[in-house]
């Protein structure tokens, strides 16, 4: 759940985990001036000046008797960070312990641990950023390859913000004086003539549909995407197949293979139809398995617009698991599976997941169960993402925001045509009045002016912690 407190004065470790030459804890608040001043020797703020650059100076802290740790401090003192709050930032040798001691003795003073994605949250809450903004700073995090990370540091820059914004303010202009006319009705004055108000809402209506047109998918007509289990034999495929299915009423069909069948059901995730197909068998290395059963899967692989590859969690990768991912082509979400056979101390996952980060996959991996559902959901946002990814005709949005804002964007340039035919039929200024509310309503929604606890935590929720 994400806090919308911002009175707190909130630390983090903000550089990656990992051993790296520097590492970064950040602090943010309204605490952060009285906190530096506490935890330095001989800091005298007062001469900071108040600059968009940070200031930077060097000190000590002691983080345990008679330790003491060189840090460079970067200080944003003033609201002109990135949370708009005092904000600084320790920069110190990459040593966990030692970061992690610094860390203790920031919220020792009176901070407290961060949550995931929370000084992104704020700089959102804050006006600095809206939510596509904030969606691109997770996507430059997570982008692997330099198309999406690209497309990412655009969006953050403000390429979707900024059109979305000109929109609403026009919108909005449009909107108070058509409600002036609408005051001052008995008196006859016209503040905006039926010209002007046609233009204005076909202005919005063309850049509205060049913003749809940057977020649609390809056309596949009805054609389903389609989505491929894969992996090691026993490696839980028809289990998660029968666990994605079993929460949807679904339609599996037995197609007929060679030497053995493949199932395909119908999934449906975020309104996109998905044919989730399990190779059932046929991907046994083994010479048991005839040419022709290879082929097929061969041929679902290639089809396949992403694919599921499922890891069973409580083995070592093999050799083979290994040398496919690092040979990947299309979009792939690694699925490690059987998570509810691990103790809850047990480590394993930690460490499988470094493993196959260390053969160089840097994409998407979720943790299931089967057997108690656990890691599903957030295995469906997932999958939708890889597709949506995959799909994208003109990929300059980023997935996350494709996903969250399409069926917005759709209302917002809808109700603007329905304005438009309504100031066309003459049928009276108080229906177009409502028409652009609800197209303002809707784009407010896409910016995050209007948002809801669910809409924030599907956004901030899938952040590290210290962004
Ligand atoms: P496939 O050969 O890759 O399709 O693997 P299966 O789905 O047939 O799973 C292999 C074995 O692991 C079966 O005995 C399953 O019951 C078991 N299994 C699969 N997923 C889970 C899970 O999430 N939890 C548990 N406890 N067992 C699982």
């Amino acid at each position: 759940m994400v806090s919308l407190d911002v009175d707190d004065t909130i630390a983090a470790i903000a550089s990656a985990p990992g051993s790296g030459l520097r590492g970064i804890v950040r602090v943010s608040g309204p605490r952060t001036l009285a906190l530096v001043e506490t935890l330095f020797e001989n800091c005298d703020l007062r001469g900071f000046p108040n600059r968009i650059r940070p200031s930077s100076t060097r000190g000590q802290i002691e983080i345990d008797e008679g330790l003491k740790v060189d840090i460079d401090l970067y200080l944003w003192p003033t609201k002109r960070s990135y949370t708009r709050q005092p904000t600084a930032e320790f920069h110190l040798i990459g040593s966990r312990p030692v970061l992690e001691m610094v860390l203790n003795k920031i919220c020792g003073g009176g901070a407290r641990l961060a949550r995931p994605g929370e000084f992104t949250l704020r700089a959102f809450l804050s006006g600095r950023i809206d939510l596509t903004q904030a969606e691109a700073v997770l996507a430059v995090i997570d982008s692997s390859g330099e198309q999406q990370l690209d497309t990412a540091l655009r969006q953050m820059a403000g390429g979707l913000a900024g059109p979305l914004g000109s929109i609403r303010d026009d919108l909005m202009g449009t909107l108070a004086e058509l409600e002036a006319g609408l005051d001052f009705v008995e008196e006859d004055i016209e503040f905006i003539t039926r010209p002007q108000l046609l233009k204005q809402l076909e202005s919005a209506g063309q850049k509205l549909e060049t913003i749809q047109k940057q977020i649609s998918l390809r056309d596949r007509g009805t054609e389903a995407s389609r989505v491929v289990l894969w992996g090691e034999p026993n490696s839980g495929k028809s289990s998660l197949f029968n666990a994605l299915l079993g929460t949807q009423q679904s339609i599996v069909t037995e197609v007929a293979g060679t030497t053995t069948d493949f199932l395909v059901g119908e999934l449906v995730l975020k309104s996109m139809k998905l044919d989730l197909v399990d190779t059932a068998g046929a991907e046994e290395r083994s010479e048991y398995v005839s040419s022709q059963a290879q082929q097929h899967r061969i041929e679902q692989q290639e089809q396949a617009d992403a694919r599921l590859f499922c890891i069973d969690s409580l083995r070592e990768t093999t050799p083979w698991e290994k040398q496919q991912l690092s040979n990947l082509t299309t979009a792939c979400v690694v699925v490690l599976t059987k998570i509810d056979l691990h103790s809850s101390k047990s480590t394993r996952l930690t460490d499988l997941s470094q493993q196959i980060r260390d053969v160089g996959f840097d994409g998407p991996l979720v943790a299931t169960s089967s057997e108690s559902g656990v890691g599903l959901e957030s295995l469906g946002e997932e999958i939708s993402l890889a597709v949506i990814n995959s799909q994208s005709t003109d990929q300059s949005i980023v997935g996350t925001t494709v996903l969250r804002a399409s069926e917005s964007l759709r209302d917002a340039s809808a109700a603007v045509g329905h304005a438009k035919n309504a100031v066309i039929h003459q049928l009276g200024d108080e229906l177009v009045a409502s028409e652009i509310r609800r197209s303002l309503e809707a784009l407010g929604q896409v910016v995050g002016a209007i948002y809801t606890d669910d809409i924030l935590d599907l956004v901030f929720g899938r952040f590290c912690i210290g962004k």
